[in-house]
C-alpha cells in the first residue's frame, strides 16, 4: 500500500486545494472548504479525492450520514447479499 499513489485531481484547482491541505496536516490540524478549522484527528478524508473535510461537510460530500451508512451496513449483514464491488 503505497502512501504515495498517484491521486487523479479533476482540476487544477482541486490540487492546489489538497496540497494546502496536506500542509496543513503536517502541521496536525486541517482546514475544510468551509472555512471552518479543527485538530486533523476530527478530520475526515475522502477516499476518492483525498480531500479532509469537517464532520458537517463530509456527510454532504460523500453522499451518506454516519447513521445511514450503519443502516446499510445492517441491512448487508441481514441480507447478505452486498457484495462489495466484487472482482
Ligand atoms: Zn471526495
Ligand atoms: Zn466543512
Amino acid at each position: 500500500m503505497a502512501d504515495d499513489a498517484p491521486v487523479r485531481y479533476d482540476t487544477p484547482e482541486d490540487e492546489v486545494f489538497i496540497r494546502w491541505q496536506w500542509q496543513d496536516a503536517k502541521l496536525g490540524r486541517m482546514t475544510c472548504e468551509c472555512g471552518h478549522q479543527m485538530p486533523l484527528r476530527f478530520a475526515y478524508r475522502c477516499y476518492f479525492c483525498h480531500a479532509y473535510f469537517c464532520s458537517d461537510c463530509a456527510p454532504v460530500h460523500f453522499g451518506k450520514t454516519r447513521a445511514e451508512w450503519q443502516a446499510k451496513k445492517d441491512t448487508a449483514n441481514t441480507g447478505a447479499q452486498d457484495d462489495e464491488a466484487g472482482h
